[in-house]
């Protein structure tokens, strides 16, 4: 606004925000295709965002999806999650959601380069935050704001069946990615405690409704953990469980936590879990592991810098 004299700006900044979010770790890997911000919020408190860019491929478009994040903190409490141990604060608002993507932008923008696709995978249970999630989705699709589609956007669940059944009636075509990680309730019960709220056939129901009513793929995402839930047997169970028209399973091997003994399964193990699958005609991908030397593994960086600054001098 350099129309307006500087007295004017300085009074201007004084009393207006023009962003919730301030950058204040970023740390780069991948040959700088993975990028993850730790963002400061105006109470203090920190939050985590990453960019991931993906070349093309055979089956797909080159693509730059930004994961975002609903919660400062998480109260799901998942046993193999670093925002999950390290508590819950508060939500995100909507115009810290929104403003996730738009610092983002603008820093891929000096690189000559925008986001393609949002994912709701960083801290927190987005379904938990609903209002302030669909709103901040709504925004970015505003033909006057961003009129970025919510086909590009995915939001990724626990399973909190009552918010599956409603996002399904709001009109909005994002997709639905299920953490799905056990194929039994005993075993999901004991990694997921609010699974003996929302047993698994209650998810996938309410999964494969969302599916039928929008037309938009599930995925089911599944974490692999050696020797817990990696099994050719628990493959099998996996692949009875899911199979639908529209349904895709994403095997992602665990991002190394510090200080926990669950660690990934090894390549050729992940390999066979994936064949069964696929033997039952589901598709199934092997998700890269992107940017470990950054702590890319959710709440990992937000859990050191804490560590960090509450570390006695
Ligand atoms: S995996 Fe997701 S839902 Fe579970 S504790 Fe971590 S952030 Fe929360």
């Amino acid at each position: 606004m350099r129309t307006l004299p500087v007295p004017a700006r300085r009074q201007l900044e004084k009393v207006y925000a023009f962003t919730t979010v301030t950058p204040h770790v970023k740390r780069v890997a991948d040959n700088g295709k993975t990028v993850k911000y730790l963002l400061r919020l105006a109470d203090g408190r920190t939050i985590e965002t990453v960019v991931m860019q993906y070349d093309a491929t055979a089956r797909s478009r080159a693509r730059t999806t930004i994961c975002v994040s609903s919660q400062v903190g998480c109260p799901i409490g998942c046993t193999f999650c670093a925002t999950g141990r390290s508590g819950f604060d508060r939500n995100l608002s909507e115009a810290e959601i929104v403003d996730q993507f738009l610092t983002a932008s603008r820093d891929l923008a000096e690189g000559q380069r925008a986001l393609t696709n949002v994912v709701f995978m960083g801290m927190g249970e987005p379904l938990n935050n609903y209002a302030a999630v669909v709103r901040a989705i709504r925004r970015w699709a505003a033909p006057d704001t961003l009129n970025f589609s919510p086909r590009r956007v995915t939001i990724s669940t626990i399973g909190l069946v009552p918010f599956i059944e409603r996002l399904s009636t709001e009109g909005l075509p994002v997709n639905l990615a299920i953490s799905l990680h056990a194929p039994d309730d005993e075993l999901r019960s004991s990694m997921i405690p609010v699974n003996r709220k929302y047993p698994i056939a209650a998810i996938v129901g309410a999964a494969r409704a969302h599916a039928e009513r929008t037309g938009r793929r599930i995925s089911y995402e599944y974490v692999l953990l050696r020797g817990v839930n990696d099994s050719v047997e628990q493959a099998k169970r996996l692949a009875v469980l899911v199979k639908h028209r529209l349904s895709h399973v994403n095997l992602i091997p665990m991002n190394p936590v510090e200080g926990s003994p669950l660690a990934p399964p090894s390549k050729q193990r992940a390999q066979a879990f994936q064949s069964v699958l696929q033997a039952a005609g589901i598709s199934t991908t092997i998700r890269a592991t992107r940017g470990l030397d950054i702590d890319a593994a959710c709440g990992q960086l937000r859990a050191r810098q804490v560590q960090t600054v509450l570390a006695p001098a």
